[in-house]
C-alpha cells in the first residue's frame, strides 16, 4: 500500500472537471484518503516547486499554480505513485497516451490539468506540505 499526492490544478478547477478526474483515481483502484481546495500563494507555490526554481518557465508555473483555486488529494493504493502517473499521462499533453488524464483534461505543458508525485520519497514529502496526519483517513 502507497499513498501518494495529486493536485487537480487551476486549469481543471476552472473547467469544472473535478469530478472527472477524481473518477480516475477512484474506478482505477486508487483510494481518496484526504481532500481539500486551496488557494496557493506565491510563497507556497515556489516552496512547493523549489526544485525547479531553476528552470526558466518556474516564474510563469508559479503565476499559473497560483492564478485559482487547486484541489489537493491523498491518493492511496497498490502501487499509488507509478499508477497515478501513468493515469496522469505525460507532462506535454501532446505527447500524453490517449485515455490519460492530460490527453483528455490539459490545455498546454504548463497548464497540464494534474500533479502527481513522482517518487515514493517525494510523496512522502509533499503530503507533509499539505496535510496533517489527522486529515488523512
Ligand atoms: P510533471 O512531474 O509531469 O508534472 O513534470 P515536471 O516535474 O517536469 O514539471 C512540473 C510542472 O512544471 C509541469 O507539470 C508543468 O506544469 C510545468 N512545466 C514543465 N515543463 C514545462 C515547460 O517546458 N514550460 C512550462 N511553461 N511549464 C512547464
Amino acid at each position: 500500500m502507497e499513498r501518494t499526492l495529486s493536485i487537480i490544478k487551476p486549469d481543471a478547477v476552472q473547467k469544472s472537471v473535478i469530478g472527472k478526474i477524481v473518477d480516475r483515481f477512484e474506478s482505477n483502484g486508487l483510494r481518496i484518503a484526504a481532500m481539500k481546495k486551496v488557494k496557493l500563494s506565491a510563497e507556497d507555490a515556489a516552496n512547493f516547486y523549489a526544485v525547479h526554481k531553476e528552470r526558466p518557465f518556474f516564474k510563469d508555473l508559479v503565476e499559473y499554480m497560483t492564478s485559482g483555486p487547486v484541489v489537493v488529494m491523498v491518493l492511496e493504493g497498490e502501487n499509488a505513485v507509478a499508477k497515478n502517473r501513468e493515469l496522469m499521462g505525460a507532462t506535454d499533453p501532446k505527447e500524453a497516451e490517449p485515455g490519460t488524464i492530460r490527453a483528455d483534461f490539459a490545455e498546454s505543458i504548463e497548464a497540464n490539468a494534474v500533479h502527481g508525485s513522482d517518487s515514493l520519497e517525494n510523496a512522502e514529502k509533499e503530503i507533509r506540505f499539505f496535510f496533517a496526519e489527522r486529515e488523512i483517513l
